[in-house]
């Protein structure tokens, strides 16, 4: 089952002495204990100091870590680099970083596109990856539990050929990623509107906390009413309240029966409309995915609709009355070929070269946000309003790609030059910053300018700030608006369970 990290996109030399970090924060840490290193390697079989480990541990697939590579940077290095390979050692190094107060950033796949694992405080940062392999398969209930730091593509082949199970968690970085890592950042797979996010598939955490303590949340059972849900306090905690070890997550037989349509609609408006319709009617295709104009050109080159892909796999009946609703529900829509489906299947886990267009000098990325179906239209017209306005855009599109009886995500892509003042008629609204990021240079301004304008038309008509890819750098400086006194709370939290702010300090709004 082994699997090997991916490094993000442009590679940086690890063998030469520091590259000037991008981040080069005063530290709030007092500096490493004399001795540290060798009191670490007391406790984990595997740490590592060289340059190439630090520079690998460093980073993540932020498009803003690709640029800072390209110019030679990384964005901060940690002092060490630790590789558990079981829950004691995990238990050892979080005990004696604690002690010694020494901060610890846990990273696995680093497939984050949000500057999460970057160790912003240097210290020990904390390589998952050792801890791989399924553990236990319920076969009878259908769980199945597995080490943190199992790739997804390693998990989904091992339960398929072994168990003839499925946890239909397809998220585009399957190979990039880990469970753990799925469940740190609350994703979501291509295939969530049957199977649901990480959070509806998981019933179990083991979590080693910031001192050390090992904590076992959820059970054997399907649902609990005693008290507030602990595993949910750690599934989104993007390694700030603990050390996810190990996953139990709700399996499924491998579906017996397939099937994969295409409609074309006139408009995004009226595609959102049958999205809507088709899940309030309890229907839910394992993908329901609807491109707007730009984006179906982008995807099918003269399709002239605005195209949605539904492909489901289910037990036959399941399958027959799902199709049933989606074809009344897109009665008025024009049939396309299944032949768009069969595209994007083959398509779907293709990685963008964010390294290339990076290098000719644009600015890249995409924002993923949810709402109400009451607020879609407004949050789909005013985003893209709002990135059409600033100086510098080229491109921007959305897609709806995960959807629920109440709402969905849309997906925005963006594409733009760095431009030093990108929104001149706005000025006076500061750019979202945190603690810990502060835009510097065109680029970074660009970007930021970018990802704000489609962020504020989110939470001005109610939406989330993020859907599946979580927070971590990139959108720390939001979560005071999105959550409000909710933050006081999420921070009373943090205080609770890591007095000492050891754990993954500056991110998800956390100030330490
Ligand atoms: C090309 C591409 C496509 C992507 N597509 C999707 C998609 O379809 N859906 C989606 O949801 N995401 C997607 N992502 C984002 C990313 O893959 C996910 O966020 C993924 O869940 C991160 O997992 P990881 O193992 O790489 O975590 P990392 O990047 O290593 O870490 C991310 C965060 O999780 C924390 N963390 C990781 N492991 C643990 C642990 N064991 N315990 C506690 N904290 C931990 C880290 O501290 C960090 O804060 C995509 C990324 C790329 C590059």
């Amino acid at each position: 089952m082994k699997a090997k990290r991916t490094p993000p996109p442009r590679a940086l030399d690890g063998s030469s002495e520091p590259n000037p970090p991008r981040f080069a924060l005063s530290r709030s840490f007092p500096a490493m204990p004399n001795g540290f290193a060798s009191r670490l390697r007391g406790v984990c079989g595997s740490v590592r100091a060289d340059q190439a480990a630090r520079v690998e541990a460093s980073r993540d697939w932020w498009p803003l870590s690709t640029l800072w590579a390209l110019n030679g940077r990384s964005p901060c290095l940690p002092d060490l680099v630790a590789v558990p390979s079981s829950l004691e050692e995990v238990s050892a190094v979080a005990s004696l970083c604690n002690r010694e107060k020494v901060p610890l950033t846990v990273f696995a796949g680093a497939s984050g596109v949000c500057g999460a694992s970057i160790p912003l405080q240097s210290g020990v940062s904390l390589d998952m990856t050792g801890m791989e392999g399924i553990v236990d398969v319920d076969a009878t209930s259908r769980t199945v539990e597995v080490r943190a730091g199992t790739f997804g593509q390693a998990f989904e082949d091992g339960l398929r050929s072994n168990y003839d199970l499925t946890v239909g968690h397809w998220p585009q970085s399957i190979a990039l990623s880990t469970v753990g890592g799925w469940v740190a950042c609350r994703g979501a797979g291509q295939f969530s509107t049957r199977y649901g996010k990480i959070e509806d598939m998981v019933t179990a955490l083991e979590v080693v906390l910031a001192d050390g303590t090992v904590l076992h949340t959820g059970g054997a059972y399907p649902r609990s009413a005693t008290g507030p849900d602990l595993t949910q306090l750690f599934v989104g905690s993007e390694g700030t309240l603990g050390v996810i070890t190990s996953v139990r997550l709700r399996a499924h037989k491998v579906p017996p029966a397939e099937s994969k349509f295409a409609y074309g609609f006139t408009d995004f408006e009226s595609g959102l409309e049958a999205c809507r319709r088709v899940l309030q009617r309890g229907a839910t295709p394992a993908v329901l995915r609807l491109y707007d104009r730009a984006e179906s050109e982008r995807h099918f080159a003269g399709v002239g609709a605005c195209v949605l892909l539904v492909a489901d796999e289910a037990d036959p009946v399941m399958l027959d009355a799902a199709t049933k609703v989606v074809a009344d529900e897109c009665s008025d829509a024009s049939q396309l070929g299944a032949d768009l489906v069969e595209t994007w299947f083959e398509r779907r886990n293709d990685i963008p070269d964010i390294a290339n267009l990076v290098a000719a000098g644009l600015v890249v990325d995409t924002v993923e946000v949810a709402g109400s179906w009451r607020a879609l239209p407004a949050i789909y017209a005013e985003a893209l309003a709002a990135l059409r306005s600033l100086e510098g855009t080229l491109a921007a599109s959305a897609h709806q790609s995960h959807a629920y009886s109440d709402g969905a995500c849309l997906y925005f892509t963006f594409a733009g030059r760095p431009v030093d003042d990108p929104r001149p008629g706005d000025s006076a609204r500061a750019a979202a910053t945190s603690p810990a990021w502060k835009p510097e240079g065109a680029a970074e301004l660009f970007y930021r300018a970018a990802f704000d304008a489609v962020t504020h038309a989110a939470l001005r008509n109610g939406g989330t700030v993020s859907h599946h890819h979580g927070v971590g750098l990139n959108r720390a400086g939001y979560m005071r608006e999105h959550l409000g006194t909710g933050l006081d709370v999420l921070r009373s939290l943090k205080g609770a369970l890591d007095p000492n702010g050891i754990l993954n300090p500056g991110k998800l709004g956390f100030v330490q």
